[in-house]
């Protein structure tokens, strides 16, 4: 861990701790940044990431900016800036099939902040912020359509930070059993 990611790491939990999290937006906004293109290839044609953007794919994503930080939990869109914040270690070691329906998602997220809507908007749970379930239900819609079980889908859906009560709700809205 170099100093800036050091830095980065201590920004987070201090500014996490306080609610600040415009503050350590700001700051992840200062790590070097790495175009999206150059990890994720083939996106441009893919039917998913069309349905998000439309004609404009192939230019937004040649522009999108990616962040690399460590103590991001697995990735998600600097509501500052639009780019994308990864964690290295989940592209390494995480399941390929979730990293690929997380990008479906979260390039959701990066046609929102384009749109200028509230990433975090507070008054609403995670499970039920507006900009969330759209990002969910297409990101679910494209697990349906590779042929997913609910199980799948499920496990997908389910992360360490959501409560058993909270999946179900979240399925519900997005139309997946769940056992
Ligand atoms: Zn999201």
């Amino acid at each position: 861990m170099n100093w800036r990611e050091r830095l980065l790491t201590v920004a987070e939990r201090v500014t996490g701790l306080l609610g600040l999290y415009n503050l350590f937006f700001a700051f992840i906004a200062l790590a070097p940044s790495h175009l999206f293109t150059d990890y994720f290839q083939g996106l441009e044609e893919n039917e998913a990431v069309r349905q998000i953007f439309g004609d404009r794919t192939g230019e937004i994503l040649g522009g999108l900016k990616i962040h690399f930080i460590r103590a991001a939990g697995y990735m998600g869109v600097n509501p500052l800036n639009g780019h994308l914040v990864v964690n290295p270690s989940y592209l390494v070691n995480g399941d390929e099939l979730d990293i690929y329906l997380d990008i479906v998602h979260e390039l959701v997220h990066v046609r929102q902040q384009m749109e200028g809507k509230p990433l975090f908007e507070g008054g609403y749970s995670y499970v039920e912020r507006p900009t969330e379930v759209e990002a969910y239900r297409h990101a679910v819609e494209e697990a349906k359509k590779m042929g997913l079980s609910s199980e799948r889908i499920c496990s997908y859906l389910k992360t360490e930070w959501m409560s058993i009560d909270d999946l179900q709700k979240l399925a519900r809205t997005l139309g997946v059993e769940c056992p």
